[in-house]
């Protein structure tokens, strides 16, 4: 099967329903691992997934230590039953790529130069797959830097635009990133520095343009999403009486 035995359109609307600028529904839930010093659990669309922060702790191996500030591994894992034909477990080039890019897409606004020799360890584990889980796990691992008090400059937002018969679409489903003619994930801070930017496919320099710009939006609707579960989650232990009183900035 190829992008023309599919038709990515019926009445103007998307396979499941969406308009061309419509994110699929997002729902993220604040400190969902008791062992983990920071957690998050991401719905985006059809795509499910957990994210874990640990540290600043000690380095090991210790020769991986850096003597001015802490280093950030993110590893990104796909379930075997996230997908339709089982993925083979463990690494391969693919979640090698991922978890580079996505540690890549949140070092910059983490301060790291306050935690020398230390680590920062990210986890992302991919429940259920549905195209763009690199976007939902960078989404959920930023959340997850929050809630483990990893001193940030900014929240990162991640979404991805996409082309299907010949239309700039934002948050592309499987169907449309598998057969679709483009894929264009991003990630930024609130202020719009981009700090991932990839594309798969061909796009006309307008066309890259608009997708970018749509990309960026769907990436600012997602970060208030982010901000609201994590106050939504701190608002709701400073309520609760005998806790420590936790104060949430704006
Ligand atoms: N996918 C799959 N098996 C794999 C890898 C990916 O079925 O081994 C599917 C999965 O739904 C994934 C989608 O293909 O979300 C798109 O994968 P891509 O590499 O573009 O990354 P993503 O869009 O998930 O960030």
């Amino acid at each position: 099967m190829d992008e023309t035995d599919i038709s990515f359109f019926k009445d103007g609307l998307r396979l499941d329903g969406r308009k061309a600028d419509q994110l699929r529904p997002v729902k993220i839930e604040v400190g969902v691992l008791a062992r983990a010093d920071g957690s998050c659990y991401i719905e985006m669309g059809g795509n499910k997934v957990i994210a874990a922060v640990y540290g600043p702790r000690e380095v090991h191996p210790r020769h991986l230590q850096e003597a001015t500030r802490a280093i950030v591994r993110y590893r990104y894992n796909m379930a075997s039953f996230s997908v339709e034909d089982r993925k083979r477990p463990g690494p391969d080039r693919r979640s090698q790529e991922l978890s580079k890019v996505s540690r890549e897409a949140l070092e910059p606004v983490i301060l790291t130069s306050f935690f020398p020799r230390s680590v920062i360890d990210v986890f992302v584990e991919v429940l259920q797959a549905d195209a763009g889980t690199r976007t939902a796990g960078i989404n959920a691992a930023a959340v997850a830097l929050a809630d483990a008090g990893i001193p940030m400059k900014s929240m990162i937002s991640s979404c991805a635009a996409g082309k299907v018969a010949d239309t700039i679409i934002l948050d592309p489903m499987k169907e449309e990133d598998n057969f679709g003619q483009a894929d264009l994930p991003i990630a930024m801070t609130p202020n719009g520095d981009i700090t991932l930017l990839q594309m798969d496919g061909g796009l006309t320099p307008d066309e890259f343009q608009r997708a970018v710009e749509m990309a960026m939006k769907g990436a600012r609707d997602i970060y208030e999403l982010q901000r609201d579960a994590l106050v939504k989650k701190y608002s709701q232990m400073v309520e609760q009486p005998g806790r420590e009183e936790v104060h949430v900035c704006d």
